[in-house]
């Protein structure tokens, strides 16, 4: 599926097509509001079902003024991340067959933007080659948050909670391919970075504006449209849950007015969508 405004050709690469979470682990204020008003129960079974939370993981594929770019690299091959099963030791090419099947070989890949650096965000960053991990896209310029970068550095220091920064943020830094951004940098023409806390601390939205229109590849800022309904719900991974709230709310209202496309990274397919106001509250239009 393709997402063609104007000049900004937008493809989604799917990892792990339904990677189910538990709602009372992932939104336990949601299951209360489930039980506490019988006009909400009207959830579409794609999002979330028999108390399971839906999500996709996935990556996006920009292709604008001739320039590649990769944002948020899933979860990647042989990670050990033994406290999500499905995450554990893939073994599994269709992530980089797709990406193939779109004309895309690993050297034209020109940027690689992490929007944070949580394990389903980065594990494409790097590949095994006889046992050392390598960044997969050699001639790009992997781009993240200055402010992302210093709290995972200090998380690694005490431990690396998540696994993923030695394995998948490191090697790309010590290869030299590694920019820190800050809040409101340009990447290339019409493409910017916003600090976008909340989720992570130093969690960066890419803002991309095309002859016709736009596009806001938000990671996750927003996990599920459960938050449409529920907006000042965050999950319960999200760092500072009342910043991701304000956060959320701010980008879904901007979104409203002008229209532009919403690009999380765990939507079903098609995965991008618009929005409208609904109340207090939000839908897809
Ligand atoms: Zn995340």
């Amino acid at each position: 599926m393709r997402l063609q405004l104007g000049d900004l050709e937008i493809h989604g690469i799917t990892e792990i097509e339904q990677f189910d979470v538990p709602l009372d682990f992932m939104f336990p204020e949601i299951v209360t509001l489930l039980r506490d008003n019988d006009s909400l129960v009207s959830i579409d079974p794609s999002v979330l079902s028999y108390g399971q939370v839906h999500l996709t993981i996935r990556s996006w594929l920009l292709r604008k003024d001739d320039r590649v770019i990769l944002i948020d690299g899933c979860v990647g091959n042989h990670k050990t991340r033994q406290h999500w099963p499905s995450w554990h030791q893939r073994d599994d090419d269709a992530w980089p067959q797709r990406l193939a099947s779109l004309g895309v070989r690993p050297e034209d890949v020109d940027i690689v933007m992490c929007t944070h650096l949580h394990a389903d965000h980065v594990g494409w960053n790097t590949r095994l080659e006889n046992g050392i991990w390598v960044p997969t896209f050699p001639n790009a310029t992997y781009l993240t948050g200055r402010v992302e970068y210093e709290y995972w550095l200090a998380d690694s220091v005490a431990g690396d909670k998540h696994g993923s920064f030695a394995d998948s943020v490191m090697p790309v830094v010590e290869a030299g391919q590694m920019v820190f951004l800050e809040d409101g940098s340009d990447i290339a023409h019409g493409l910017s970075v916003e600090l976008a806390p909340g989720h992570t601390p130093g969690q960066l939205l890419l803002n991309a504006r095309g002859v016709d229109g736009g596009a806001v590849f938000c990671g996750d800022v927003i996990h599920s449209p459960l938050q449409l309904r529920f907006p000042d719900i965050s999950s319960a991974i999200c760092e500072d849950r009342q910043q991701a709230t304000r956060t959320r709310r701010y980008l879904l209202s901007r979104l409203c007015e002008n229209g532009d496309f919403l690009l999380p990274g765990h939507f079903a397919n098609p995965g991008w969508c618009q929005i409208r106001a609904v109340g207090d509250a939000f839908e897809m239009r």
